[in-house]
């Protein structure tokens, strides 16, 4: 099955609008073995649009529309879909009353526009949408599929996952290849080394690997393929595979699929109990905003400081005129002064910091942009290391916040092993 995704508004295509849909319809096709051949843009103008339907049916089996379902005179789509496909428009009064129901929560009368929400190309499947006013619809006629979504995403994606794939999966029945998915996240080492280590298994039959380097981490994509009769033998290939990468690459691999560095350090936090502070240079405050991104965070994180400048690493937290005078403010001894200086401050069991240089300017040849040290204290002892990044200011700022985040993982990595062995 051979697909297309029509995404439709002006908006997008004057680049306020990111066509962020048209990436998570393709994700989603493609899981289910559709493959996606062309995504195509239109603007709210109905001669351009419907020449674009057009062609989307006359080249693709399945039509995959977004946008243009509002109630005002330029929302086209279903109109357009039904004129290109010859049918006729039709009023669904489940629809209507779903839509009445809507303004009468919202204690607002229905404008008269709205009335046009429900009504649907002949013999459509609707397509609920419990979010907005604006339902969508699958529409089956000589052979092709037109699924008709919403524009905002969070009412198209419910919509799709909800609704629109499992019609999907009847339509493309049991025997369809699908794509098994699963992404292994690495941090610390890159692409040309993870492909050394991984060697044949990048070549296998039963399972295909792909390298994605994404800007803090790298991905490891592994899609096995499976009929929906077979998905089971497929997912065992996968654990399998899963397992001997995890094998080679060691703690390297932080995480999978929907698992985030932040996430897991925080998961681990908890459930060990313990508390962390930061004291951050050159990641300017982005690290104390990584742990406080998921709810629940304040179970954690105790707060932190951003200690920018020379005179207030020393007057918050601490760090001596001496180091500061004869190491530099980027060195080991002022990154492990950082971190125990707000340890002591916050009283946690943890505290991390970072000082570096985030560049462009202020790099040196004994001190090169991208030279960061991140320190670590803990009951255990205080220690740092430094690390030599590449790449322009954002992105060492990001590699910073990871690099930071995955030596916390790390150290709880290694206490868990230390009390394995010492219960052993
Ligand atoms: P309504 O007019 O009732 O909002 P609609 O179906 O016509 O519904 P649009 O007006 O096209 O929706 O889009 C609504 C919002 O969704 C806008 O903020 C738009 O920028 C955003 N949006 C639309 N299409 C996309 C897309 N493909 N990717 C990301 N955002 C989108
Ligand atoms: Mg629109």
């Amino acid at each position: 099955m051979k697909a297309e995704i029509v995404a439709t508004g002006t908006e997008l295509l004057l680049g306020e609008t990111l066509n962020t849909s048209a990436h998570y319809l393709t994700g989603k096709l493609s899981s289910l073995g559709i493959e996606v051949d062309y995504h195509t843009t239109v603007g709210d103008n109905s001669g351009r649009l419907e020449q674009v339907l057009r062609q989307a049916i006359g080249r693709s089996d399945l039509l995959v529309t977004t946008g243009g379902l509002g109630p005002t005179a330029d929302d086209l789509t279903k109109e357009l879909v039904a004129k290109v496909l010859d049918l006729k428009m039709e009023l669904d009064e489940f629809s209507l009353e779903q839509v009445k129901q809507f303004f009468g929560r919202r204690r607002a009368p229905m404008p008269s526009g709205n009335e046009k929400q429900a009504y649907f190309p002949k013999d459509s499947k609707i397509l609920p949408n419990p979010i907005g006013t604006a339902p969508g619809a699958i529409i089956e006629k000589n052979g092709k599929t037109v699924i008709i979504l919403p524009g905002p995403p969070f009412e198209m994606r419910p919509m799709f996952d909800n609704y629109a794939w499992s019609e999907l999966q009847q339509i493309i029945g049991p025997q369809a290849i699908r794509m098994n998915e699963r992404v292994l996240k690495v941090f610390g080492i890159g692409e040309s080394a993870i492909e050394e280590v991984l060697g044949e298994l990048m070549s296998l039959q039963n399972v295909t690997m792909a390298l994605l380097a994404k800007r803090a981490e790298m991905h490891i994509r592994l899609v096995a393929r499976s009929s929906e009769e077979t998905s089971g033998e497929a997912k065992e290939t996968l654990n399998w595979a899963e397992e001997e990468i995890r094998r080679r690459l060691g703690d390297k691999v932080f995480g999978r699929d929907q698992e985030t560095m932040v996430g897991i350090v925080g998961e681990n936090l908890k459930k060990k109990h313990w508390s962390i502070s930061t004291a951050e240079s050159c990641s300017g405050g982005l690290l104390g905003a990584a742990l406080t991104q998921e709810p629940g965070s304040s179970e954690f994180y105790l707060g932190g400081v951003v200690s920018y400048s020379n005179s207030l690493k020393q007057g918050l937290i601490g760090v001596s005129h001496q180091s500061l005078e004869s190491f530099g403010a980027v060195s080991e001894e002022v990154a492990k002064e950082m971190a125990e200086g707000i340890r002591s401050k916050a009283g946690t069991d943890l505290a991390i910091s970072t000082t570096g240089i985030a560049g462009p300017g202020g790099g040196t040849d004994e001190k090169p942009v991208g030279l960061v040290y991140i320190g670590l204290a803990s009951p255990e002892g205080i220690h740092a290391k430094k690390f030599q990044f590449y790449g322009e200011r954002e992105s060492v700022r990001q590699l910073t916040v990871q690099a930071a985040l995955n030596e916390v993982r790390l150290h709880m990595l290694k206490n868990e092993r230390r009390l394995q062995l010492g219960d052993g």
